[in-house]
């Protein structure tokens, strides 16, 4: 198996696991025995852990996730029998076939797995203006476990828009030893982030899946920040029809996180706002408001905590910076300073975001009592895995503390121990590959 690379990043070649050759070798097999044919090539997307930034992406800020060696491999040939169709080699996911000619309608509110698959194709076409497809057929096989928070979702995003580049990407490295990567997006731009030696990444799954498509807790956070994106413009003279992020006001202001936090205490009340009360401020009618600020699955909420999700925002996007400082400057006690940057993130997404839930709390505070320095919910919360940094001198009582204390007693929880609690070693980017 040869890997064709586009820009191949410093970090250094790509080296397939051996769990990874046995998959390719599967889905290899899979391919033929459904399509009667060989794939052309294959695609690979790691998932990814995010180790400080919860929920400040879609407000402009930056973030810092480290690529995981879980991921989603896809076999593809393309053709010319009009067709796309899709198999999966887990069952639960059912076949799907769609002809090429077809605009492909894709149903937000009944997020089936293909739909994800269908939007890299979509996105990619549009963005390049790539002509309709002559017929696809591909198998995908993940080992990322879902709607935990380690971006299974966008992986298989990632895979399907190197199927139809069919041309070689290289999104996401993070091979070096150690290494994470911060993500900015005002300019989009990765620049890598060496983690200090002597501490290793822990991620446990609470084993509570939390579907971000299916439910509207995500979408309430985010018209709660575009919300108070434009009550703060208004506030200061800015014009709210022309900010939808928080960090645009930032910007505009020419402000340091740390006056933003100063402006959040004082613009706002801790108590929720009602849309009465946000109309009334912002001077628009209740029907702008529907239409305008609020998106389709929130139209029903009444109240919404102004102050506590720009708080979470601006708090948080000054620990990433605070992170990455701390990584780069390599001061003695920095794995100390990192995990309290951590613990203060999860405190923020439980209490000011409420993005956390009753298990993933249970399994942070066991985290923290059994070694960690730092833990905290990873992804958007409301389930998934928590992340905690580890010394590497403890990890093994650390596991062994953990597994005891919350998978073990219960049932369900030891049956997924095995996929749920795991050392994150940093992987390599997304790649394609040929077969020799
Ligand atoms: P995540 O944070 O893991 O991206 P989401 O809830 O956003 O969580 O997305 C999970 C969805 O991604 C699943 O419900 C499924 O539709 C899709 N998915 C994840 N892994 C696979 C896989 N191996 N094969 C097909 N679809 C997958």
């Amino acid at each position: 198996m040869r890997t064709v690379e586009g820009k191949r990043q410093p970090c250094g070649s790509y080296l397939l696991e051996y769990s990874v050759i046995c998959r390719l070798k599967n889905l290899k097999n899979a391919f033929e025995a459904k399509y009667g044919e060989s794939p052309l090539f294959y695609t690979c997307a790691p998932g990814r852990v995010n180790l400080i930034g919860e929920h400040i992406d879609y407000c402009g800020y930056s973030v810092l996730p480290m690529a995981i060696e879980q991921n989603i491999l896809a076999a593809v040939s393309v053709n010319n029998s009009g067709m796309i169709q899709l198999a999966n080699i887990n069952p639960q996911y059912k076949d799907y076939k769609v002809s090429c000619s077809e605009d492909i309608a894709i149903n937000k509110d009944d997020p089936k797995w293909y739909y994800y698959f269908l939007c890299g194709v979509k996105g990619i076409q549009e963005k390049f203006g790539i002509p309709r497809l002559a017929g696809m057929s591909c198998v995908v096989d993940g080992s990322i476990p879902p709607s935990s928070g380690l971006s299974s979702s966008s992986a298989l995003v990632c895979c399907a828009d190197m199927c139809q580049m069919h041309g070689p990407v290289h999104f996401f490295s993070g091979r070096k030893r150690h290494c994470a990567k911060l993500i900015e997006f005002h300019p989009l731009r990765a620049t890598d982030v060496k983690l200090p030696e002597g501490a290793v990444f822990v991620i446990s799954n609470c084993c509570k899946e939390m579907n971000k498509a299916a439910s509207s807790h995500y979408n309430i956070r985010v018209v709660e920040c575009r919300i108070a994106t434009k009550m703060l413009a208004h506030h200061r003279g800015l014009d709210p029809s022309k900010v939808s992020k928080l960090s645009q006001v930032q910007t505009e202001l020419n402000a340091s996180l740390e006056e933003m936090l100063a402006m959040v205490e004082e613009v706002f009340h801790p108590e929720p706002y009602t849309r009465e009360e946000i109309c009334k401020l912002l001077s628009i009618t209740s029907e702008k408001f529907s239409t305008e600020v609020l998106s389709a699955n929130t139209q029903q909420e009444t109240h919404f905590k102004l102050y506590q999700r720009s708080k979470h925002v601006y708090g948080e996007a000054a620990r990433v910076m605070s992170f990455k400082s701390v990584c780069d400057s390599e001061p003695v006690d920095a794995i100390r300073l990192l995990g309290d940057l951590m613990n203060q993130s999860h405190v923020s997404c439980r209490d000011l975001y409420e993005c956390s839930c009753p298990e993933l709390d249970q399994l942070v505070d066991i985290c923290l009592k059994s070694g960690a320095v730092g833990s905290r919910l990873t992804g958007a919360g409301w389930g998934g895995c928590a992340v905690s940094m580890v010394p590497s001198k403890k990890m093994e009582s650390f596991l062994k503390a953990v597994r005891d204390a919350y998978y073990t007693p219960d049932p369900r929880r030891a049956a997924m121990e095995k996929q749920s609690l795991f050392v994150s070693k940093p992987a390599g980017g997304a790649a394609l590959f040929l077969e020799d």
